[in-house]
Protein backbone atom coordinates (compact mmCIF):
# COMPACT_ATOMS: atom_id res chain seq x y z
CA UNK A 1 0.00 0.00 0.00
CA UNK A 2 2.97 2.73 0.99
CA UNK A 3 5.02 1.69 -1.98
CA UNK A 4 2.52 1.59 -4.81
CA UNK A 5 2.00 5.43 -4.80
CA UNK A 6 5.53 5.98 -4.80
CA UNK A 7 6.41 4.04 -7.86
CA UNK A 8 3.67 6.14 -9.72
CA UNK A 9 5.31 8.87 -8.57
CA UNK A 10 8.75 7.55 -9.85
CA UNK A 11 7.01 6.51 -13.04
CA UNK A 12 5.25 9.43 -13.58
CA UNK A 13 8.46 11.51 -13.15
CA UNK A 14 10.48 9.85 -15.41
CA UNK A 15 7.47 10.45 -18.08
CA UNK A 16 7.24 14.21 -17.25
CA UNK A 17 11.20 13.88 -17.60
CA UNK A 18 11.41 12.80 -20.95
CA UNK A 19 8.74 14.12 -21.93
CA UNK A 20 10.16 17.78 -21.11
CA UNK A 21 14.00 17.09 -21.61
CA UNK A 22 13.85 16.38 -25.12
CA UNK A 23 11.37 19.42 -25.93
CA UNK A 24 13.20 22.12 -23.95
CA UNK A 25 16.31 20.85 -25.46
CA UNK A 26 14.86 21.70 -28.52
CA UNK A 27 13.00 24.40 -27.79
CA UNK A 28 16.11 26.48 -26.16
CA UNK A 29 18.27 26.12 -29.81
CA UNK A 30 17.85 29.39 -31.87
CA UNK A 31 18.05 28.84 -35.74
CA UNK A 32 21.16 28.76 -37.08
CA UNK A 33 22.15 29.68 -40.44
CA UNK A 34 24.30 27.48 -42.55
CA UNK A 35 25.12 29.13 -45.71
CA UNK A 36 23.77 31.75 -48.11
CA UNK A 37 24.21 31.55 -51.86
CA UNK A 38 23.74 34.36 -53.83
CA UNK A 39 25.48 35.95 -56.98
CA UNK A 40 28.76 38.01 -56.60
CA UNK A 41 27.30 40.41 -59.28
CA UNK A 42 23.90 41.26 -60.11
CA UNK A 43 22.80 43.38 -63.06
CA UNK A 44 21.33 47.08 -62.15
CA UNK A 45 17.93 48.36 -63.01
CA UNK A 46 15.53 45.72 -61.38
CA UNK A 47 16.12 42.35 -62.64
CA UNK A 48 15.41 40.37 -59.56
CA UNK A 49 17.83 37.78 -58.81
CA UNK A 50 17.20 34.88 -56.23
CA UNK A 51 19.01 33.19 -53.19
CA UNK A 52 19.06 30.64 -51.11
CA UNK A 53 19.32 30.01 -47.66
CA UNK A 54 20.45 27.03 -45.84
CA UNK A 55 19.60 26.56 -42.51
CA UNK A 56 18.70 24.56 -39.30
CA UNK A 57 15.44 25.29 -36.90
CA UNK A 58 13.04 22.79 -35.17
CA UNK A 59 10.27 21.73 -37.41
CA UNK A 60 7.93 24.76 -38.84
CA UNK A 61 9.47 27.24 -36.12
CA UNK A 62 10.85 29.36 -38.64
CA UNK A 63 9.34 33.04 -37.94
CA UNK A 64 11.10 35.18 -39.99
CA UNK A 65 14.75 36.65 -42.08
CA UNK A 66 15.50 40.04 -41.60
CA UNK A 67 17.84 41.67 -44.12
CA UNK A 68 20.34 44.70 -42.46
CA UNK A 69 22.08 47.01 -44.50
CA UNK A 70 26.38 46.82 -43.10
CA UNK A 71 27.35 48.57 -46.24
CA UNK A 72 26.25 50.14 -49.48
CA UNK A 73 23.02 51.98 -50.40
CA UNK A 74 20.04 49.29 -50.04
CA UNK A 75 16.92 48.89 -48.46
CA UNK A 76 16.56 46.89 -45.31
CA UNK A 77 14.01 44.39 -45.15
CA UNK A 78 12.07 41.30 -43.57
CA UNK A 79 10.74 38.23 -44.85
CA UNK A 80 7.88 36.33 -43.23
CA UNK A 81 8.27 32.98 -43.18
CA UNK A 82 5.91 31.46 -40.56
CA UNK A 83 3.08 31.94 -43.79
CA UNK A 84 5.68 30.57 -46.60
CA UNK A 85 5.18 26.86 -46.05
CA UNK A 86 5.67 26.24 -49.27
CA UNK A 87 9.22 27.55 -49.11
CA UNK A 88 10.31 25.52 -46.57
CA UNK A 89 11.73 22.46 -47.43
CA UNK A 90 9.31 19.60 -44.69
CA UNK A 91 12.87 17.70 -43.59
CA UNK A 92 11.83 18.24 -39.84
CA UNK A 93 15.31 17.98 -38.26
CA UNK A 94 18.11 18.37 -41.73
CA UNK A 95 18.94 21.46 -43.26
CA UNK A 96 16.17 23.29 -44.68
CA UNK A 97 16.29 26.21 -46.84
CA UNK A 98 14.22 29.06 -48.44
CA UNK A 99 14.61 31.99 -51.24
CA UNK A 100 15.10 35.18 -51.23
CA UNK A 101 14.97 37.79 -54.50
CA UNK A 102 16.71 40.75 -54.50
CA UNK A 103 16.85 44.09 -57.44
CA UNK A 104 19.57 46.61 -57.63
CA UNK A 105 18.28 50.42 -58.96
CA UNK A 106 20.13 51.55 -61.98
CA UNK A 107 23.33 52.59 -59.64
CA UNK A 108 26.24 50.63 -59.91
CA UNK A 109 27.57 50.05 -56.21
CA UNK A 110 28.69 48.13 -53.57
CA UNK A 111 26.40 45.98 -50.89
CA UNK A 112 26.88 44.27 -47.84
CA UNK A 113 23.65 42.62 -46.15
CA UNK A 114 23.46 41.14 -42.56
CA UNK A 115 20.98 38.58 -42.53
CA UNK A 116 19.85 37.20 -39.24
CA UNK A 117 16.74 34.53 -38.57
CA UNK A 118 14.31 34.58 -35.83
CA UNK A 119 12.02 31.75 -34.73
CA UNK A 120 7.99 32.20 -33.94
CA UNK A 121 9.37 32.72 -30.37
CA UNK A 122 12.05 35.77 -31.42
CA UNK A 123 14.89 33.73 -30.55
CA UNK A 124 17.89 35.15 -33.06
CA UNK A 125 20.43 33.20 -34.80
CA UNK A 126 23.79 34.12 -35.21
CA UNK A 127 23.98 36.79 -37.61
CA UNK A 128 25.36 36.19 -41.11
CA UNK A 129 26.75 38.47 -43.89
CA UNK A 130 26.81 38.65 -47.87
CA UNK A 131 28.19 41.14 -50.43
CA UNK A 132 27.54 41.42 -53.74
CA UNK A 133 28.42 44.17 -56.41
CA UNK A 134 25.34 45.72 -58.48
CA UNK A 135 27.02 45.95 -62.03
CA UNK A 136 31.05 45.48 -61.66
CA UNK A 137 33.34 47.41 -59.33
CA UNK A 138 34.94 51.04 -60.72
CA UNK A 139 38.50 50.73 -59.57
CA UNK A 140 39.55 53.26 -55.98
CA UNK A 141 41.90 53.02 -53.49
CA UNK A 142 40.22 53.25 -50.08
CA UNK A 143 42.98 50.66 -48.55
CA UNK A 144 45.61 51.65 -49.94
CA UNK A 145 45.18 55.23 -48.53
CA UNK A 146 44.09 53.69 -44.77
CA UNK A 147 47.54 51.68 -45.35
CA UNK A 148 49.42 54.64 -45.80
CA UNK A 149 50.03 56.35 -42.37
CA UNK A 150 51.39 60.57 -42.29
CA UNK A 151 52.21 62.70 -39.84
CA UNK A 152 49.47 64.67 -38.68
CA UNK A 153 49.37 68.09 -36.63
CA UNK A 154 45.90 69.05 -35.68
CA UNK A 155 43.22 66.95 -34.17
CA UNK A 156 39.06 67.23 -34.23
CA UNK A 157 36.80 66.45 -31.67
CA UNK A 158 34.08 64.08 -33.65
CA UNK A 159 30.64 63.73 -31.15
CA UNK A 160 29.06 61.25 -32.40
CA UNK A 161 24.84 61.25 -31.80
CA UNK A 162 23.32 57.21 -33.22
CA UNK A 163 19.54 58.64 -33.77
CA UNK A 164 17.22 55.25 -32.47
CA UNK A 165 14.86 55.76 -35.25
CA UNK A 166 12.80 52.29 -35.62
CA UNK A 167 15.32 51.22 -38.53
CA UNK A 168 18.82 51.49 -37.29
CA UNK A 169 19.84 48.11 -35.44
CA UNK A 170 23.10 49.85 -33.98
CA UNK A 171 20.67 51.25 -31.33
CA UNK A 172 18.30 48.55 -30.83
CA UNK A 173 18.34 47.54 -26.86
CA UNK A 174 19.35 51.22 -25.62
CA UNK A 175 18.61 51.52 -22.00
CA UNK A 176 17.07 55.11 -21.10
CA UNK A 177 17.36 55.94 -17.45
CA UNK A 178 13.81 57.54 -17.35
CA UNK A 179 10.55 57.98 -19.78
CA UNK A 180 11.41 61.29 -21.13
CA UNK A 181 15.12 60.92 -21.68
CA UNK A 182 16.55 62.53 -25.00
CA UNK A 183 19.89 60.89 -24.81
CA UNK A 184 21.02 57.74 -23.42
CA UNK A 185 24.81 56.27 -23.87
CA UNK A 186 25.81 54.37 -26.67
CA UNK A 187 26.71 50.53 -25.86
CA UNK A 188 30.06 50.09 -24.78
CA UNK A 189 31.15 47.64 -27.44
CA UNK A 190 29.99 50.62 -30.15
CA UNK A 191 31.91 53.21 -28.07
CA UNK A 192 35.25 50.73 -28.55
CA UNK A 193 34.33 50.38 -32.17
CA UNK A 194 34.40 53.80 -32.68
CA UNK A 195 37.64 54.57 -30.41
CA UNK A 196 39.69 51.54 -32.55
CA UNK A 197 38.35 51.71 -36.03
CA UNK A 198 36.33 54.38 -36.95
CA UNK A 199 38.19 57.22 -35.81
CA UNK A 200 41.10 56.04 -37.27
CA UNK A 201 39.79 55.17 -40.38
CA UNK A 202 39.15 58.66 -40.76
CA UNK A 203 41.72 60.17 -39.54
CA UNK A 204 43.09 57.20 -42.55
CA UNK A 205 41.88 59.60 -44.91
CA UNK A 206 42.41 62.47 -43.76
CA UNK A 207 46.04 62.36 -42.85
CA UNK A 208 46.56 63.53 -46.09
CA UNK A 209 45.65 67.10 -44.99
CA UNK A 210 47.91 66.18 -41.52
CA UNK A 211 44.53 65.86 -39.64
CA UNK A 212 43.45 63.43 -37.16
CA UNK A 213 40.28 62.96 -35.30
CA UNK A 214 39.70 62.09 -31.26
CA UNK A 215 36.07 60.82 -30.26
CA UNK A 216 34.15 63.44 -28.12
CA UNK A 217 30.59 61.90 -26.81
CA UNK A 218 28.88 59.16 -28.40
CA UNK A 219 25.61 58.67 -27.21
CA UNK A 220 21.88 57.79 -28.50
CA UNK A 221 18.91 60.14 -29.49
CA UNK A 222 15.67 59.26 -29.02
CA UNK A 223 14.02 61.50 -31.77
CA UNK A 224 10.09 61.12 -30.38
CA UNK A 225 11.86 62.83 -27.06
CA UNK A 226 13.63 65.47 -28.55
CA UNK A 227 11.07 68.36 -29.17
CA UNK A 228 12.01 71.13 -31.44
CA UNK A 229 11.62 74.58 -30.27
CA UNK A 230 8.82 77.03 -31.97
CA UNK A 231 6.65 73.71 -33.37
CA UNK A 232 3.89 73.85 -31.46
CA UNK A 233 5.52 70.76 -28.88
CA UNK A 234 5.81 68.87 -31.56
CA UNK A 235 9.01 66.59 -31.78
CA UNK A 236 11.94 65.30 -34.57
CA UNK A 237 9.89 62.16 -35.46
CA UNK A 238 6.96 63.82 -36.06
CA UNK A 239 8.60 66.19 -37.98
CA UNK A 240 11.14 64.44 -40.47
CA UNK A 241 9.77 60.83 -40.47
CA UNK A 242 7.85 59.43 -43.06
CA UNK A 243 7.19 56.80 -45.15
CA UNK A 244 8.56 57.37 -49.10
CA UNK A 245 8.06 54.30 -51.32
CA UNK A 246 7.17 51.92 -48.59
CA UNK A 247 10.72 52.74 -47.21
CA UNK A 248 10.80 54.40 -43.89
CA UNK A 249 13.09 57.59 -44.11
CA UNK A 250 13.71 61.08 -42.69
CA UNK A 251 13.68 64.68 -44.81
CA UNK A 252 16.09 66.24 -45.55
CA UNK A 253 15.42 69.28 -46.94
CA UNK A 254 12.39 71.60 -46.37
CA UNK A 255 11.18 70.37 -50.27
CA UNK A 256 11.25 66.87 -49.05
CA UNK A 257 8.84 66.85 -46.27
CA UNK A 258 5.90 68.51 -45.12
CA UNK A 259 7.09 71.15 -42.49
CA UNK A 260 9.68 74.30 -44.36
CA UNK A 261 12.28 73.19 -41.90
CA UNK A 262 15.64 72.12 -42.52
CA UNK A 263 16.76 68.95 -41.04
CA UNK A 264 20.53 70.35 -41.05
CA UNK A 265 19.40 73.55 -38.71
CA UNK A 266 17.42 71.65 -36.41
CA UNK A 267 20.25 69.22 -35.66
CA UNK A 268 22.45 72.32 -35.33
CA UNK A 269 20.40 73.69 -32.64
CA UNK A 270 20.00 70.30 -30.86
CA UNK A 271 23.63 69.37 -31.20
CA UNK A 272 24.32 72.67 -29.48
CA UNK A 273 22.20 71.93 -26.89
CA UNK A 274 23.47 68.18 -26.19
CA UNK A 275 26.76 69.87 -25.91
CA UNK A 276 25.65 72.16 -22.85
CA UNK A 277 23.94 69.35 -21.31
CA UNK A 278 26.68 66.93 -21.41
CA UNK A 279 29.30 69.42 -21.03
CA UNK A 280 27.30 70.39 -17.87
CA UNK A 281 28.20 66.91 -16.44
CA UNK A 282 31.62 67.26 -16.89
CA UNK A 283 32.24 65.82 -21.01
CA UNK A 284 33.39 68.29 -22.36
CA UNK A 285 32.71 68.54 -26.10
CA UNK A 286 33.07 72.13 -27.45
CA UNK A 287 34.75 72.61 -30.94
CA UNK A 288 34.07 69.75 -32.12
CA UNK A 289 32.19 68.38 -34.67
CA UNK A 290 28.58 66.66 -34.38
CA UNK A 291 28.16 63.08 -36.77
CA UNK A 292 24.69 62.03 -36.52
CA UNK A 293 24.06 58.86 -37.74
CA UNK A 294 20.75 57.50 -38.98
CA UNK A 295 19.54 54.62 -40.25
CA UNK A 296 16.57 54.88 -42.06
CA UNK A 297 17.16 56.61 -45.64
CA UNK A 298 17.67 60.42 -45.88
CA UNK A 299 15.09 61.69 -48.85
CA UNK A 300 16.85 64.87 -50.71
CA UNK A 301 13.35 65.86 -51.81
CA UNK A 302 9.93 64.41 -53.58
CA UNK A 303 10.22 65.90 -57.03
CA UNK A 304 13.66 64.25 -57.39
CA UNK A 305 13.44 61.29 -54.39
CA UNK A 306 17.38 60.91 -54.11
CA UNK A 307 18.39 58.81 -51.02
CA UNK A 308 21.80 59.69 -49.04
CA UNK A 309 25.27 58.45 -48.01
CA UNK A 310 25.49 62.05 -46.05
CA UNK A 311 24.56 65.61 -45.94
CA UNK A 312 26.36 68.50 -44.22
CA UNK A 313 26.29 72.33 -44.05
CA UNK A 314 29.80 73.55 -45.47
CA UNK A 315 31.42 75.15 -42.84
CA UNK A 316 28.83 74.09 -40.15
CA UNK A 317 29.39 71.95 -37.43
CA UNK A 318 27.08 69.21 -38.27
CA UNK A 319 26.43 66.38 -40.17
CA UNK A 320 23.97 63.26 -41.01
CA UNK A 321 25.20 60.19 -42.20
CA UNK A 322 23.54 56.75 -43.32
CA UNK A 323 24.56 53.64 -41.32
CA UNK A 324 22.00 50.96 -40.37
CA UNK A 325 23.87 47.36 -38.88
CA UNK A 326 27.03 46.66 -37.99
CA UNK A 327 28.53 42.99 -37.86
CA UNK A 328 30.74 42.26 -35.07
CA UNK A 329 33.68 40.06 -35.78
CA UNK A 330 34.67 39.69 -32.18
CA UNK A 331 33.04 41.43 -29.05
CA UNK A 332 36.44 41.06 -27.26
CA UNK A 333 37.83 43.32 -28.49
CA UNK A 334 35.01 44.78 -30.19
CA UNK A 335 35.67 44.76 -33.73
CA UNK A 336 33.29 45.25 -36.64
CA UNK A 337 33.56 44.58 -40.54
CA UNK A 338 35.10 47.84 -41.81
CA UNK A 339 31.94 49.68 -43.63
CA UNK A 340 34.41 51.36 -46.39
CA UNK A 341 30.72 53.02 -47.75
CA UNK A 342 30.01 54.92 -44.72
CA UNK A 343 33.42 55.75 -43.57
CA UNK A 344 33.84 57.20 -46.96
CA UNK A 345 30.64 59.00 -46.53
CA UNK A 346 31.38 60.43 -42.97
CA UNK A 347 34.64 61.59 -44.03
CA UNK A 348 33.13 63.10 -47.02
CA UNK A 349 31.12 64.96 -45.05
CA UNK A 350 33.32 66.34 -42.41
CA UNK A 351 35.28 67.54 -45.88
CA UNK A 352 32.13 69.98 -46.48
CA UNK A 353 31.92 70.56 -42.97
CA UNK A 354 35.64 72.12 -43.29
CA UNK A 355 34.57 74.15 -46.14
CA UNK A 356 35.37 72.41 -49.27
CA UNK A 357 32.65 72.34 -52.21
CA UNK A 358 32.05 69.16 -54.37
CA UNK A 359 34.98 68.16 -57.51
CA UNK A 360 34.23 67.08 -60.63
CA UNK A 361 35.62 63.11 -62.04
CA UNK A 362 37.04 65.08 -64.39
CA UNK A 363 39.41 67.28 -61.56
CA UNK A 364 40.29 64.25 -59.87
CA UNK A 365 38.71 61.14 -60.50
CA UNK A 366 39.18 59.15 -57.45
CA UNK A 367 39.03 62.32 -55.21
CA UNK A 368 37.08 62.31 -51.61
CA UNK A 369 34.80 65.22 -52.60
CA UNK A 370 33.28 63.67 -55.81
CA UNK A 371 29.67 64.39 -55.83
CA UNK A 372 27.68 61.21 -55.92
CA UNK A 373 24.06 62.30 -56.56
CA UNK A 374 23.22 58.76 -54.35
CA UNK A 375 25.53 58.09 -52.19
CA UNK A 376 26.92 55.66 -50.73
CA UNK A 377 27.56 53.92 -53.99
CA UNK A 378 30.72 53.08 -55.57
CA UNK A 379 33.40 50.30 -54.23
CA UNK A 380 35.77 50.99 -53.34
CA UNK A 381 35.27 54.07 -52.34
CA UNK A 382 37.28 57.28 -53.66
CA UNK A 383 39.79 58.86 -51.07
CA UNK A 384 42.00 61.31 -52.45
CA UNK A 385 42.49 64.92 -51.34
CA UNK A 386 44.52 67.35 -53.54
CA UNK A 387 46.65 69.49 -52.16
CA UNK A 388 44.63 72.68 -52.71
CA UNK A 389 41.92 71.43 -50.98
CA UNK A 390 44.21 70.57 -47.68
CA UNK A 391 45.28 74.76 -48.26
CA UNK A 392 41.28 75.19 -48.59
CA UNK A 393 40.26 73.51 -45.07
CA UNK A 394 43.90 74.83 -43.42
CA UNK A 395 42.26 78.25 -41.63
CA UNK A 396 38.84 76.20 -40.56
CA UNK A 397 40.41 73.05 -39.18
CA UNK A 398 43.10 75.67 -37.56
CA UNK A 399 39.37 77.02 -35.56
CA UNK A 400 38.17 73.96 -34.76
CA UNK A 401 41.25 71.85 -33.72
CA UNK A 402 41.55 70.67 -30.27
CA UNK A 403 44.85 70.47 -28.35
ZN1 LIG B 1 28.83 66.10 -50.87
Amino acid sequence: MTKRPARLALALLLTLLLLVIPTAGAAISPPQIIAISFPAHIPTGGVAVAGTVLYRAAAGRLGRAQFDVLDGGFDPFTLSLDNRPSLQTPLPDGPQSFSFRLACDPHPRHVILKLQLFDRAGRASRPAHFAFYCDSPPAGDFLQEEAQVRPTRAKIVLNFYFLDDGVSTITRGTHYADPDAVLAPLAPGMIAVLKSQIIPALGGIWDQCSLAFRLGVSQVVRPQKLIIPGQGGRNLAELFFGQYQGVQVIFVNPTSGTESLDLLDVLRQAGARFDRELAAQGSSASRALDVFIIGRKGLLSRSNPLAFGGVAQIRGRVNVVHWQAVFFKSQQPAQILLPQIVIQAMAHEIGHNLGLFHVTPQQDSLNLMISQPELPRLFPPTVHLLPGQCAQVAPVVAALASP
